[in-house]
């Protein structure tokens, strides 16, 4: 009998669910399960990725200073206090290990994203789950729920799967009202979704104890790449990069980045189809009685009567090739998260609710048609 034991924290992590991609025995799916760009990356990052094929046999730059180089130019930032990894995902794991560990406290809320959690977990520390309102990160919960134990704070803004936003005056009051040991994370995998919005730069700019992360995974469209990256104090920046791996980036995913970053053609165009259907999607569910929050993202969520509704709505979209998200998981039983896609997939995917909200009406009529007793 060996006592080979993990460490504690690590066996209470529920695996990352991935969005689906396969429905079995449906040849012709439409994925809108993951938040992907349906329009993929620019062409100039196309072009990057092929041209990395002729240095393969070399390591890649350690200290990603011509990606860094880029960000800062295009988002007005310092590119010293940029640090890049293998998606935000890996930002938020530097930031567990490096600040959170066995006694600490890292608070992620109630329809928080999974990854918090399971990067808190994993550096031996106790997730704290703060309620939302109304599917809304609430502040003041959070600030009430600080201890001097409290190490993280992470939230996502515009946040997944809900869509919503907190105004940037609430973020900030949030980082004035946490305790000092406290730092907070905002997650701004969405922000490029925002017109005009920095993803919280400004909070770390203004502050010490503020860091954002970012990522090429959603409005880039590089997903199946894996680069993002984070910025905050220089202070906290450079502990991050102490615990990285010097090449944690390959050279393919260094230079298609930058390329993607300077393509802001291809960005404005993403970003401003993606608003146009995105407000189609949602007045599209709102007209067939679905309701849904304002989205701010790539993606709607869209709410049904109850569990059972949105369970036969998913399975019925499955069977017409929709793959959507279920987000149960999420502590969001009665609703699913859909992508928008490009204009066929949201016409689709509303033209399939709607047929679906019929059949579940005419059922009901003939139910209540029925003679009773
Ligand atoms: C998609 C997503 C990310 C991005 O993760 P990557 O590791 O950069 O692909 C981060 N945070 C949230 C909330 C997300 O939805």
């Amino acid at each position: 009998m060996t006592k080979i034991t993990p460490q504690p924290g690590i066996l209470d992590i529920a695996p990352y669910q991935g969005g689906q991609s396969h429905v079995a025995g449906v040849a012709d799916v439409v994925k809108l399960s993951s938040n992907e760009n349906p329009f993929g990356p620019s062409d100039k990052a196309r072009a990057a990725f092929a041209r990395t094929v002729h240095t393969l046999h070399r390591y890649p730059s350690t200290d990603h200073a011509a990606l860094r180089a880029a960000i800062g130019e295009v988002h007005g930032l310092d590119p010293a206090r940029v640090i890049c990894g293998v998606g935000s995902d890996e930002i938020i794991t530097f930031l567990c290990q490096a600040y959170a560990g066995p006694g600490d406290e890292v608070i992620h809320t109630q329809h928080g994203f999974a990854m918090y959690r399971i990067s808190a977990l994993a550096a031996g520390a106790t997730p704290v789950e703060v309620p939302e309102r109304d599917r809304v990160v609430d502040v003041d919960a959070i600030l009430a729920a600080t201890t001097p134990r409290t190490r993280l704070v992470f939230i996502a803004n515009p946040a997944n799967p809900t869509g919503t936003m907190i105004p940037a005056a609430d973020a900030a009051r949030l980082a004035e009202g946490l305790p000092p040991q406290a730092l907070l994370v905002l997650d701004g995998a969405y922000a490029e979704y925002v017109e005009g919005f920095d993803g919280g730069a400004g909070l770390v700019e203004a502050r010490q104890n503020v860091v954002m992360t970012r990522t090429f995974s959603k409005l880039y469209g590089l997903g199946g790449l894996r680069i993002g990256w984070g910025y905050g104090p220089a202070a906290v920046i450079d502990v991050l990069n102490r615990v990285r791996g010097p090449f944690n980036l390959s050279q393919t995913q260094l230079e298609t980045a930058e390329a993607a970053v300077r393509d802001l053609d291809h960005a404005e165009r993403c970003r401003s189809e993606n608003a146009r259907l995105r407000t189609w999607l949602a007045d599209a569910l709102n007209d067939l009685g679905v309701a849904t929050d304002t989205p701010w993202a790539n993606f709607v969520l869209a709410r049904f009567a109850d569990p059972a509704e949105a369970d036969a709505c998913d399975a019925f979209l499955k069977s017409q090739g929709l793959i959507v998200r279920k987000v149960a998981g999420y502590q969001l039983p009665d609703a699913l998260r859909i992508t928008v896609g490009d204009e066929s997939s949201c016409r689709r995917v509303a033209h399939a609710i709607g047929r679906f909200r019929e059949a579940a009406e005419q059922r009901k009529a003939a139910a209540d048609g029925e003679p009773t007793g």
